[in-house]
């Protein structure tokens, strides 16, 4: 049984001190992959030479998150791009410039991006502006989404379907919300759902909401960790290690095995972001 952990930011500080022993654990645990989602140039940056280290096993994306946006986001993409496309530019980017075949190689995704307006809307149309930016470079370099969105799917779906058709796909990630939210988020058909820790709490109404409107062809597993670790684990930091006890709590809700979860949510991996074999970071 094998598992790939689509969301882990085991470039935090929170690591620093046993890094090595939680990539070990996690293998000996099943996981055969672990993808990095940046927050902000630096973090791009770190998750770059952290996957060199581990070819085949780390993989990174890049990108500015919603909570890094200040007033300065336009420096900040500057400073991301040239990670994605090669030769340096001016905003806005010229088809033709787009990184494709390089940038696809080594890169796994665009993330984390997207909005969140739980703390504040201060930078409300920061957020937008920047947001829409890196939905823009996934439609050039066709490298997949990977979504944060919190207290804000309104304004992301809207902004999503101006692209809908012509973005490669991607995850929105640690989804927590109830069926008419997943059943919204499923209308973009590239797309699928991340799933974490939340699963697993005692009062989570995940495990009705999604065997009721989302099929296992339209979920991928995750950790969010160090944050969100899950039951028994839960207040702990978390690790992709435990992801096994998501793929349990989530066997009993769709009623299918454990090895059901690992194959269909491997397969979603495959689909939306390619055979992980083929890319050479
Ligand atoms: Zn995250």
């Amino acid at each position: 049984m094998t598992f790939i952990d689509t969301h882990c930011h085991l470039d935090g500080e929170e690591f620093n001190q046993d890094r090595i022993e939680v990539i070990q654990r996690a293998r000996e645990a099943g996981c055969k992959a672990i993808f990095l989602p940046a927050i902000d140039q630096p973090s791009s940056k770190r998750i770059l030479d952290l996957c060199q280290q581990y070819p085949g096993f780390l993989f990174p994306m890049v990108g500015l998150h919603p909570e890094e946006v200040r007033s300065d986001w336009r420096e900040q993409l500057e400073m991301i791009a040239p990670l994605l496309y090669p030769q340096s530019f001016q905003l806005p980017l010229p088809l033709e410039r787009a990184g494709g075949e390089a940038a696809g190689r080594r890169l796994l995704a665009i993330g984390e991006v997207g909005l969140d307006y739980y703390w504040s809307r201060e930078f409300e149309h920061e957020q937008l502006e920047a947001f829409e930016q890196q939905v823009q470079w996934s439609v050039e370099t066709r490298l997949p989404l990977m979504i944060h969105c919190r207290k804000a799917q309104n304004e992301m779906v809207h902004l999503l379907r101006r692209y809908e058709h012509e973005l490669p796909g991607g995850v929105f990630h640690c989804f927590t919300g109830n069926e008419k939210e997943a059943a919204e988020l499923l209308q973009f058909d590239r797309f699928v759902l991340g799933i974490g820790g939340v699963f697993t709490f005692k009062k989570s109404h995940l495990p009705e909401v999604l065997p009721a409107v989302v099929p296992l062809d339209r979920i991928v597993l995750e950790t969010d960790a160090p944050y969100m670790a899950p039951v028994p684990h839960r207040g702990q930091r978390n690790e992709s290690a435990y992801v096994c006890h998501i793929i349990t709590r989530m066997a009993e809700a769709y009623q299918v095995s454990e090895e059901e979860i690992c194959r269909q949510t491997n397969q979603n991996v495959v689909r939306i972001f390619g055979e992980l074999n083929d890319k050479e970071y």
